[in-house]
């Protein structure tokens, strides 16, 4: 049976011609799925009692149920475990930073990526998402945030997952997202974060609203890149570049670096310094994110001091680099770790 909310709005408009409707059924039905969060076709009230049975027959929403909702007190953030209808975990975390609640959404359920610092790595790959469990995850923030007064104002695909790997759900996920009579965030508010899967890079731009990019590059050697992120053997660091200097970035937008420090590991002033030359020229920014111990117990996060002096080289070299917290560390906050804790037997490790 066919998602309601996992299609674009043109899609639904041809939904409801196959159903003999006329097109403008689709936008009434998609306004009281996205705007009124409606999960029911019987409260969809100015469409005809058979058009709303028509729906009962041929449509279904998207299953997606909260079953834990861990607080961390310290820095407000939220962590989601959410249930799918074939009882697959994912996870979305919603950060909070004074008026601005970020959400991080997955996109797969475990990843095939192996990044070697990261919790959901070790789950392995299971499924692609579709369009409509990334969507509902936002939906679903959404609707428990309200209770306080709030709204998730920034997404990012950063969670549970590679989103250029389910490139198709991810791409339908962010129409339905930006969609005036959709979810209606505008594209500025939305960032797609890459481990670095360069062949896929270029679609992100072909799109009619260009989203923000994120790129996890975390070392400045292909020896340590290609230990701790194993895309770097197939795309290493010198391809990596080279796709980003050839982006066709749009003036005052700046790619985010993300760059994750590990003690030991990727976080001397040798680092800095071929961080700096290896981004020359490229309008970015980057956020160093000490390590959030639990995604390996070999890693450990680097002492704040280091994490300071690499910022101050980056800042003397006049590179925008910021210090983000590793927020949620006391609710699991690190991808796949609340999903680990429900799932011993697959991540012992943890
Ligand atoms: S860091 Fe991201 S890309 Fe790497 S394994 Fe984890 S979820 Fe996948």
């Amino acid at each position: 049976m066919i998602k309601i909310d996992s299609m674009l709005l043109e899609e639904l408009k041809d939904f409801m011609v196959e159903q003999g409707e006329k097109s403008f059924r689709g936008e009434q039905v998609y306004k009281w799925i996205f705007q009124k969060g409606v999960k029911d076709f019987s409260q969809m009230t100015d469409l005809s009692v058979e058009l709303r049975g028509k729906l009962q027959n041929n449509a279904s929403f998207t299953y997606l149920k909260p079953i834990e909702i861990k607080r961390d007190e310290y820095d407000g953030s939220q962590k989601f475990l959410f249930e799918l209808e074939d009882k697959n975990k994912i996870e979305s975390v919603a950060l909070k930073d004074q008026d601005r609640i970020t959400l991080c959404v997955s996109t797969q359920v475990g990843c095939r990526m192996g990044c070697a610092f990261c919790a959901t790595a070790k789950i392995g790959f299971i499924r692609d998402l579709t369009a409509g469990e990334i969507v509902r995850q936002i939906m679903e923030v959404n609707e428990h945030l309200a209770t306080n007064s709030e709204k998730v104002t920034n997404i990012v695909f950063m969670g549970m997952g590679e989103p250029l790997d389910n490139y198709h759900n991810v791409v339908k996920a962010i129409g339905i997202i930006t969609d005036e009579m959709g979810l209606g965030y505008s594209h500025r508010k939305v960032t797609v974060s890459t481990s670095g899967v360069v062949d896929r890079i270029d679609e992100l731009f072909k799109l009619k609203k260009q989203v923000n990019l994120a790129v996890s590059l975390n070392a400045t050697t292909d020896d340590i890149r290609s230990a701790i992120m194993p895309i770097n053997k197939k795309f290493n660091i010198e391809k990596l570049m080279k796709k980003l200097k050839s982006l066709p970035i749009q003036k005052r937008k700046r790619i985010t670096i993300e760059y994750v420090m590990i003690k030991g590991v990727n976080d001397t002033l040798d680092d800095a310094k071929r961080l700096v030359r290896l981004l020359n020229g490229l309008p970015i920014k980057i956020n160093l994110i000490a390590y959030n111990d639990g995604g390996n117990e070999n890693y450990r996060a680097p002492d704040e001091q280091t994490v300071l002096s690499f910022q101050k080289y980056l800042v003397d070299k006049h590179i925008t680099a910021f210090i983000r917290k590793s927020l949620g560390k006391n609710i699991e906050g690190a991808c796949g770790q609340l999903y680990a804790k429900y799932n011993k037997g697959v991540n012992d490790g943890c």
